[in-house]
This record gives structure tokens, sequence and C-alpha cells, in this order.
């Protein structure tokens, strides 16, 4: 499927770190027809005494992620490369290094800190290796 080489064409250096981004339009076309004719395949090779198989939705763009490969020379920030770049952004731009040429997604919200209450005089949490009573 994807080769594993630097997104520079041409660069032969050997891949070092990796991101993702979304599919291009072909790509996922290409991964929706696979996914169509595996079940397909499934359906053709169903027991007719069962009840049909069912499937999920076909996957569309925001279920799939492409990897991206990089050298150690042409690598994108590891701030970037946490975060699910754009489909056009297969390459990113040389001038730009070590940012890219799209607007990544947002990474998931960071998680809120836990909220801090106060409890009454007297009370306290149960540490959790304790068994309850
Ligand atoms: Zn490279
Ligand atoms: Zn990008």
């Amino acid at each position: 499927m994807t080769d594993r080489t630097c997104w520079l064409t041409g660069c032969l250096g050997a891949p070092a770190v990796q991101w993702s981004r979304r599919p291009s339009e072909a790509e996922l076309a290409n991964i929706v027809a696979a996914e169509q004719v595996r079940r397909d395949e499934i359906i053709a090779a169903a027991d007719p005494e069962q009840p049909a198989p069912q499937f999920d939705p076909l996957p569309t763009a925001a279920d799939i992620h492409v990897a991206v490969h990089a050298c150690s020379e042409h690598p994108i920030s590891m701030d970037l490369a946490t975060l699910t770049h754009a489909a056009t952004c297969t390459t990113p731009l040389l001038g730009k290094l070590p940012s890219c040429g799209c607007t990544p997604e947002n990474a998931a919200p960071p998680t809120p800190p836990p909220a801090t209450v106060t409890l009454p005089t007297g009370w306290v949490i149960a540490s959790p290796e304790e068994p309850a009573p």
C-alpha cells in the first residue's frame, strides 16, 4: 500500500519518523473499493441458511489515516507529527520544514484536569486499594 520512503520524492533516506494525514480522493476511492470487494466476497461466501452478514457503513475520509514517512533530514516538528494532516499535505513544503503546508486537524482536546472539590470536614476520598465495606 503505502511505500515506506521519505515523503520527499527522490530522497533515499531511510524513514525515521512518521505521522498521518487524511487520504486523497483517489486513495479513499481505492480503500472503499477494496472494502466493498471484501464485503462482496463475504456475502458470496455466506451461508444462505444463516442471517445475512451485517457491515458497518463504508469508511469515509474521517475514518482513515494514511502514514507519511520522513527520513531524519526531512521531518516535520514532533508537535505537528502528533496531529492528523490534510489530504493535501502529502508533501510538506521543504522551505517550511519543520512546519508543513497544511493546517492539521486538532488533536484530541486535552483532557481537562480533574475537577477539585472541597469536601466537608470529616469526609475523605477512599483510596482505590481499600475494598468497599
Ligand atoms: Zn528525506
Ligand atoms: Zn500538514
